[in-house]
């Protein structure tokens, strides 16, 4: 049985440093999919089409990964598509706040879903989505932080608005 793992989050955008826990779970994992969540309560900057073409483009390379959408439960969207095997990746201790909670929900609701934590390069590290807009909005520079498609879409994003 192929072994398949759901990556989940907002990627709004998707930064290097999610696409270096979707390289290293594409080694590990048969399948990979990143799953942009469509939650009507969050407010994001990036529509879910917007997310999932920048996932898109940054998995061209990956054979055994593909981008999704999701609404709903998570461990139904994971029932759906057959796997049982959740990524999260950890970058800092204050993460694990909130990571845990979440896979100890998750468990909760389905005892066979295992959450699989992964660390990103050191120089991933201190980046997050709400930084790099933030960054984008200043009108700084993002190349460092995230793909070329991406940096595109936040500049055309950020400067017209
Ligand atoms: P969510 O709203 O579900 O937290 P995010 O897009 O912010 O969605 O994050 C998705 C997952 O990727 C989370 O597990 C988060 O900890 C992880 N993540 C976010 N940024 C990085 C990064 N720079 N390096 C590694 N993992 C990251």
């Amino acid at each position: 049985m192929s072994r398949i793992a759901v990556y989940p989050g907002s990627f709004d955008p998707l930064t290097r440093g999610h696409l270096d826990i979707v390289q290293r779970a594409a080694r590990i994992f048969d399948h990979v999919i990143v799953a942009v969540s469509n939650n009507a309560s969050k407010r994001h900057s990036f529509s879910v089409s917007e997310r999932i073409e920048m996932v898109e483009d940054a998995i061209r390379g990956l054979p055994n990964a593909d981008a999704d959408t999701f609404t709903g439960l998570l461990v139904d969207y994971l029932k759906r598509k057959k796997a049982r095997v959740l990524i999260r990746g950890l970058r800092v201790v204050s993460d694990m706040d909130y990571e845990f909670q979440l896979a100890s929900f998750n468990r909760r609701l389905n005892k066979d879903v295992e959450t699989v934590f992964l660390m990103p390069d050191d120089q991933h590290t201190y980046l997050a989505s709400s930084m790099v807009r933030e960054v984008a909005r200043l009108g700084a520079d993002t190349d460092a932080f995230v793909t070329p498609f991406v940096s595109r879409r936040l500049k055309l994003k950020f400067r017209a608005g």
